[in-house]
């Protein structure tokens, strides 16, 4: 279970939760929080006569509303799947570099009799910069790919 589904769900019933919810609970402050300021929400909903909102309340409901703004304006190249998944496919920039070298090393070991030094040097800075672009557009593709699932796993809970 998620932080959004099981506080959208908190929203309407704090009390008779799911077992996983309340596993959620246990280890999520956030949740927590945001199940306290439900229920105490509820209870001032309850009461008959329209009570001015205590001043600890109206400032834990600012405080929320401060710390869910700034993590939805927290950018999403920070954010721990992206870092991940950049992590892992940092993994294969070593490899990507020997094959790279490889290439080029056989190129020059093959073609040096027969081909001006100019010419080998230029179809090497075209290959270094044709990998170099692809893996560029590689990496940076990972934050909107990383955000695409997030977005597809939310629509779908
Ligand atoms: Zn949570």
């Amino acid at each position: 279970m998620n932080c959004r589904t099981l506080q959208r769900r908190l929203q309407v019933e704090t009390e008779n939760l799911s077992p996983d919810a309340r596993a959620h609970l246990a280890e999520c402050p956030e949740c927590t929080a945001h199940r306290g300021l439900a229920r105490d929400l509820g209870t001032l909903l309850a009461r008959e006569e329209a009570a001015p909102l205590a001043d600890a309340l109206l400032l834990r409901v600012e405080t929320q509303a401060r710390v869910a703004l700034d993590g939805a304006q927290l950018p999403r190249i920070f954010r721990r799947e992206v870092v991940l998944a950049l992590g892992l496919a940092a993994l294969a920039l070593p490899l990507a570099l020997a094959q790279g070298w490889f290439w080029l090393q056989t190129l020059f070991l093959t073609l040096e009799a027969w081909l001006p030094l100019p010419l080998l040097a230029g179809i090497s800075v075209a290959y270094v910069a044709s990998v170099g672009l692809s893996l560029g557009f590689l990496y940076a593709s990972l934050p909107f790919a990383v955000a695409y699932s997030r977005r597809i796993q939310a629509e779908a809970s």
